[in-house]
């Protein structure tokens, strides 16, 4: 199975880049998503599409009648909440 970027977010969140005092205070920052001021690991910011298992699964077809039902009521889910919530493991996943 092809790696992802992963290793690169472990190594963000190791590095100078994003801890340079390697003390485990990460920064959350705030901004404006779809109309709402939302927080966010600074690291994570703009990842969701990298890591979500979704967007590399046979039976993700958003706004499709269609669409894996995991996958719909998680978006409506977050769209009631305004939250962001990737994938992180699912049974259900299909290359
Ligand atoms: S089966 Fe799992 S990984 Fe695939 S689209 Fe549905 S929720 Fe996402």
């Amino acid at each position: 199975m092809e790696s992802g970027p992963l290793p690169d977010i472990k190594e963000r969140i190791a590095g100078e880049e994003v801890n340079p005092d390697n003390d485990s205070k990460i920064e959350i920052v705030q901004y404006e998503h779809h109309g709402r001021i939302v927080s966010v690991f600074e690291y994570c910011k703009g990842l969701h599409k990298d890591v979500c298992l979704c967007y590399s699964c046979s039976k993700f077809h958003p706004g499709e009648p269609d669409n894996c039902p995991i996958a719909q009521v998680t978006y409506e889910n977050c769209v009631r909440f305004g939250i962001l919530t990737p994938m992180w493991e699912c049974p259900e996943f299909t290359e």
